[in-house]
């Protein structure tokens, strides 16, 4: 266990760890997801999180991801602080390049200039591509050369691992992993999207060609936790009265072996306690089949507030004008079965309202083709219909576009 060299804590550290199968990293199962330390009066509250960041590494976590625009910019800077006096040695920084603001080679190259000097730091350990939602992100930052700049620094020890984060669908995704030979990928993943955007079957198909997977909002940013229908509450205390929600999520992700990294996105020093004594506890095929049933349960729960019955699998795609059918059927579910009040920014995110091509609801022309392909039988243009006037109300399109024209897409 790595030592920082200023404060001598003496935790006892239970952290459980899994190889990177790439490179042999010792990763903590843990990961610190940087996007929402606390704050005070809109500004990270920088004492607070500078302890509860080193308060973590002294227990064992030893994975920290930020981005380039997380807390408006200032997330990497602060991370860049905490890690001063002896910690940086101790853990992996994960951070990522925002494709949407990379229109030359030059601009890539100033970001990662400016990354690494609020990181204060000479190397980047796992770098990503933010939040690529189709194989045309990808491409263009081929075509600007960027991908082959990333593979010169890796040359150089200024980035150890090149990898992706990833909101899109299915196909895309595995288009994306086999376009490029990735050091490592990053995904959404949790109970409720396990067939959702990469899913499961994305989840799989990285382990088998060798990529590690992070995995991101476990807890789908909380909503698992704070906004689940009673009746879900109820069918996990029936079981194990004593594991909160978050508890349940988490094991059920670290269930699954072929996840390297479960990044939490903690806001409060309970949170960091509670994830820590959950990965300390948790593991691959630990869950018993009584305790694999209740996710059964809580599915068909939450299946039954569900407004389209959307398996996600996929068949209806692609649609010649390009909708995400199952990511647009999905954020739209989620809107009512998780009560979440930005809803519209979760299907601006899952539909690349940032990318070349968003996929929204409203640009179906309701052709019918995907309907042929519906095991479900679902009206897909008349539900279309109904996820274009629900997420895409009158604010929808002017906030989209003005945020396009910011990011000059
Ligand atoms: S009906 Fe709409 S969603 Fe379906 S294939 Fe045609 S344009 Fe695409
Ligand atoms: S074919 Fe039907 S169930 Fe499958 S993704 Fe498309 S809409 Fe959903």
């Amino acid at each position: 266990m790595c030592k920082p060299n200023l404060r001598d804590n003496n935790y006892e550290v239970n952290m459980k760890y899994r190889i990177n199968q790439k490179n042999g990293d010792e990763l903590s199962i843990l990961g610190f997801g940087c996007m929402r330390l606390p704050t005070k009066a809109g500004i990270i509250d920088e004492k607070r999180a500078i302890k509860m960041i080193r308060d973590s590494i002294e227990r064992g976590v030893s994975y920290f991801d930020t981005a380039y625009i997380y807390h408006a910019g200032q997330s990497e800077s602060l991370l860049g602080k905490a890690l001063q006096d002896g910690y940086r040695q101790c853990v992996k920084i994960a951070t990522k390049l925002p494709p949407y603001m990379v229109k030359k080679l030059d601009n890539a190259k100033k970001i990662m200039l400016t990354q690494l000097e609020k990181l204060n730091t000479d190397y980047i350990d796992y770098y990503l591509l933010h939040m690529l939602t189709d194989k045309t992100m990808f491409d263009k930052m081929t075509e600007l050369g960027v991908m082959e700049w990333l593979e010169e620094q890796k040359s150089k020890g200024a980035i150890k691992n090149i990898g992706f984060s990833f909101h899109g669908s299915k196909l895309d995704f595995e288009l994306i992993l086999k376009a490029y030979p990735w050091d490592f990928c990053q995904i959404q993943y949790n109970y409720l999207d396990e067939n959702n955007q990469a899913g499961v079957s994305g989840l799989k198909l990285a382990h088998s060609l060798g990529i590690p997977v992070i995995v991101m909002e476990p807890l789908r940013g909380g909503k698992l936790v704070n906004n689940l229908p009673k009746e879900v509450i109820r069918t996990f205390k029936s079981v194990h009265p004593d594991w909160t929600p978050a508890e349940w999520g988490l094991r059920w992700i670290w269930n699954h072996e072929e996840v390297n990294v479960v990044l939490s996105g903690m806001s409060l020093e309970e949170q960091v306690n509670e994830n820590i004594k959950i990965a300390s506890d948790a593991s691959f095929n630990s869950l018993s089949e009584d305790e694999l049933k209740v996710f059964d349960e809580v599915k068909s729960i939450m299946n039954e507030k569900t407004k389209v019955p959307c398996t996600a699998c996929g068949y209806c795609m692609p649609c010649p004008h390009g909708v995400n059918i199952p990511g647009c059927f999905s954020s739209y579910n989620d809107k009512f079965l998780l009560d979440d009040k930005l809803y519209w920014w979760k299907y601006a995110q899952t539909l690349g309202a940032f990318s070349a091509e968003p996929a929204f609801a409203s640009k179906c022309v309701e052709c019918g083709k995907c309907e042929l392909h519906c095991p479900q039988n679902i009206e897909i243009r008349k539900e279309l219909k109904a996820v274009a006037k629900t997420m895409e109300g009158i604010f929808f399109k002017p906030i989209v576009g003005a945020a396009r024209k910011i990011m000059r897409i």
